[in-house]
């Protein structure tokens, strides 16, 4: 996983492993209300400069199979938001 980090406070993570997934791209681009996340042909693209934006709200984490996004506090030494239980 390499993490695609641009934003002072936030990083986000896509794996590789489904970074080319069109249909997640798009539930990833409905999913989170600030939009952080868009679907292209190539599948899932990181918009960096909104990632200052993102609430935490870890909609994006219930969006996609477990594991496979990681939304990185950077601020708080790298914590990894958890999905909610
Ligand atoms: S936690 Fe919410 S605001 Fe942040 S990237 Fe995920 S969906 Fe977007």
């Amino acid at each position: 996983m390499s993490p695609v980090s641009h934003g002072t406070f936030i990083a986000v993570e896509v794996d590789e492993s489904v970074r080319g997934d069109t249909e997640l791209a798009k539930r990833l681009e409905e999913a989170c209300p600030v939009d952080i996340f868009l679907a292209s042909d190539d599948g899932v693209q990181v918009v960096q400069e909104n990632l200052d934006e993102c609430v935490l709200c870890g909609l994006c984490l219930d969006a996609s199979p477990p594991g496979t996004v990681n939304v990185i506090k950077l601020y708080d030494g790298g914590a990894v938001l958890e999905r909610a239980a």
